[in-house]
């Protein structure tokens, strides 16, 4: 009994002393570790010769590329502002999936029933939607925008929008915005001009799309030329162009076309990049928010 508690003591204070020493080793190491850190910082290399010294640590996985990273309201608004949040949706066709995919257009469509559905969500939501005047208002005179306005924007002047859309439009009390390619009106496929008198009446803002639905991303001047002013004059003549906005087709546009567009007392132009923010310094490179066939929650607003 007594022998077993001896060596019960022995291998205690066995124990102690080995951790002790592998403490003090341990110690001993980061104390090293450490003054040769010191070392190397304080042995009077200037930066430059430290960093080529160094040898360069491994990397165990590629190097990612930076992906741009959207500015936020305060950046944008200190770089182009002043500037507002107003979600501005673009839509091509409004119209039932099994037509769309006839016509061969399910890229262009959102699905009637899903529109309603989004359109329901904007009043649920206490959405309320602006045309272009009240944009320009915010940029040269400084009058705010109700927060919760949308801009409901329809690209091309089709068919399906006078059928399918005005209806839902003037069930909800919405107000929207037409970009037009005046040249396209009357063909199969696209709204006469009085279905689109109609629209108007009913509260649609009809803008400058060009004449024949071009880019204004081109390098001939002649082309910009006819293409705003066909239209341009098109739709002043039927008192649609009072504030003179603009929607570039296919998004596309260059300096020669802003430019164009500002000396001929254009005050807004849209494009195809998404965003919501639009702000006084882009007025001619707005951006707008695509909408597709799911709900509008998807899009954060
Ligand atoms: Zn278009």
């Amino acid at each position: 009994m007594r022998k077993k508690k001896l060596l019960i003591i022995f291998l205690f204070l066995s124990a102690t002393l080995v951790s002790a020493l592998v403490a003090s080793n341990v110690f001993w190491f980061i104390k090293l570790s450490r003054s040769s850190v010191a070392h190397k910082i304080s042995d009077g290399l200037t930066p430059a010769q430290i960093a080529k010294n160094a040898k360069p640590a491994p990397t165990a996985l590629p190097t990612p590329k930076p992906s741009p990273k959207p500015l936020t309201f305060a950046e944008l608004n200190s770089l182009y502002g002043p500037c507002v949040n107003l979600p501005t949706l673009y839509y091509h066709h409004i119209q039932n999936m099994d037509v769309a995919k006839a016509a061969g257009q399910q890229n262009l469509t959102v699905a009637t029933d899903i529109f309603i559905q989004q359109m329901q969500y904007l009043k649920d939501h206490g959405y309320i939607t602006v045309v272009t005047n009240s944009l320009t208002d915010f940029f040269d005179k400084g009058t705010p925008i109700p927060s919760g306005a949308v801009l409901l924007t329809f690209d091309d002047g089709y068919e399906d929008f006078y059928v399918n859309v005005l209806p839902i439009l003037r069930q909800f009390g919405f107000r929207a915005l037409m970009a037009l390619p005046t040249g396209l009106v009357g063909n199969p496929g696209y709204m006469t001009w009085d279905e689109i008198s109609q629209a108007a009446s009913a509260g649609v803002e009809i803008v400058n799309h060009t004449w024949s639905h071009a880019s204004l991303a081109t390098n001939s001047t002649d082309l910009v030329t006819k293409e705003v002013m066909t239209a341009d004059g098109q739709l002043t003549q039927r008192n649609y162009n009072s504030n003179k906005a603009f929607v570039y087709p296919y998004g596309g546009y260059n300096d020669y076309a802003i430019n164009f567009l500002q000396t001929h007392g254009y005050t807004l132009a849209f494009t195809t990049i998404p965003g919501s923010t639009l702000c006084k310094k882009q007025r001619y490179t707005l951006p707008r928010i695509r909408i597709g066939n799911t709900n509008l929650s998807a899009y954060g607003f």
